[in-house]
């Protein structure tokens, strides 16, 4: 077979707004303010044998038009490699941007280029990414989070949850870290005894308490029989989370926020997590999140992938342990393709690929693109 090289490559950034101000513990305890839209990051590679790939990344607040910025000038490094080789592509795009560091937007950018590579191997095997990365399942339990936010009033959280119950979902989130505790426990007790004893429920403290309050709240909440507790401090204080895991029985899971393989290792060497959060665009990628992934493995932790549940599906598929999903629909108005709920689990789509085509609507909204080598 002769060897083929990419040709064309295809940078769009998308705005993309969201219905509702969007509010966590964050925004009440004054750091941040509400979220608006989020900022998206295409790239679309093709081959000279007409192959095509779609990778996304995403930055939420700020980052987006740096993230669009430096992958706008890593891209040409790209041009002429072999698509196959995407270990070889994630590093040769780290060395164009070496200065950028290994971390944070710089790889978050390479992210687009890795996860479009990703899709377009698996596309050319004419296999869903699940299967070409080696899938365990061919559903994964799945918990919404979108319903459980702290703009949202209680009565109105318990129409949102009967609704995700009803459309198939598997478990709730509830957002908590707010600066009057009475109302978490409020709210969680609340949506508690709605849901009955048995089905999952998590809370996320968006890293808003610090150490002597998370050890307070979290032995409040064992009461409440939750599958995890989120974020309770500052996603750096890999100590602090390790302290929490020792002390209380609840699973305590981060990692969302972190933006490379190395500080996975450090947080999970640490003992600072039972449910790691990875997030793959986040990492810089599928390449960096399959490393995370293994390293979660061997100390014996549960993954449960933070956001994008339109990539997540795929690799949550192909961990070992039984994995959670997160259902976030705000990505949905991206694409032409929906995912199915069933049971409580989301299906893994059947299509190659990642199974995903840019909608109208993401073309609408795209603010910007670029274009590198020839493209069809
Ligand atoms: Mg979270």
């Amino acid at each position: 077979m002769a060897q083929d090289i990419v040709t064309g490559i295809r940078l769009r950034s998308v705005a993309l707004p969201l219905q509702t101000p969007i509010s966590d513990a964050k925004v009440l305890t004054g750091r941040q303010r509400p979220m608006t839209e989020i900022a998206i990051l295409f790239c679309e590679i093709e081959t000279g044998a007409g192959h095509r790939g779609l990778g996304i990344s995403y930055a939420k607040r700020a980052g987006g038009p740096g993230q669009f910025a430096h992958a706008g000038e890593i891209a040409p490094a790209l041009l002429g490699a072999d698509p196959s080789d995407i270990a070889r592509a994630w590093d040769t795009l780290a060395w164009a941007g070496a200065s950028a560091g290994r971390s944070g937007l710089a790889v978050q950018a390479i992210g687009a280029f890795d996860v479009a590579l990703w899709d377009l191997k698996a596309r050319r095997a004419g296999l869903p990414l699940a299967k070409l990365l080696g899938a365990q399942r061919e559903s994964v339990r799945c918990y919404n989070t979108s319903g459980g936010f702290l703009h949202t009033p209680l009565e109105e959280l318990l129409v949102n949850t009967d609704r995700s119950r009803a459309h198939g979902i598997g478990g709730i989130k509830l957002k908590v870290g707010q600066p009057d505790w009475a109302q978490d426990i409020a709210r969680v007790s609340r949506v508690r005894a709605h849901l009955g004893d048995a089905f999952p429920l998590m809370v996320d403290a968006n890293q808003q308490w610090d150490r002597p309050t998370a050890l307070r709240m979290g032995r409040i909440f064992e009461a409440f029989n939750l599958i995890w507790i989120e974020e309770p401090l500052d996603c750096m204080d890999a100590a602090g989370h390790a302290a929490l895991a020792a002390a209380l029985d609840t699973p305590i899971a981060t990692g969302e926020m972190l933006t490379s393989v190395g500080e996975h290792w450090d947080l999970i060497r640490q003992g600072g997590a039972d449910v790691l959060m990875p997030d793959a665009p986040r990492v810089g990628g599928i390449t960096p999140f399959l490393k995370v992934a293994t390293l979660a493995e061997f100390a014996g932790l549960t993954i449960a992938p933070h956001f994008s549940m339109e990539l997540h599906i795929h690799l949550a598929a192909a961990l070992q342990r039984e994995p959670w999903v997160e259902h976030f629909e705000w990505l949905e108005p991206l694409f032409n393709e929906r995912l199915e709920l069933e049971d409580g689990r989301m299906m893994v789509p059947t299509r190659p690929g990642l199974g995903l085509s840019l909608s109208d609507q993401a073309l609408a909204w795209t603010r910007a693109t670029a274009g590198f080598g020839s493209l069809g």
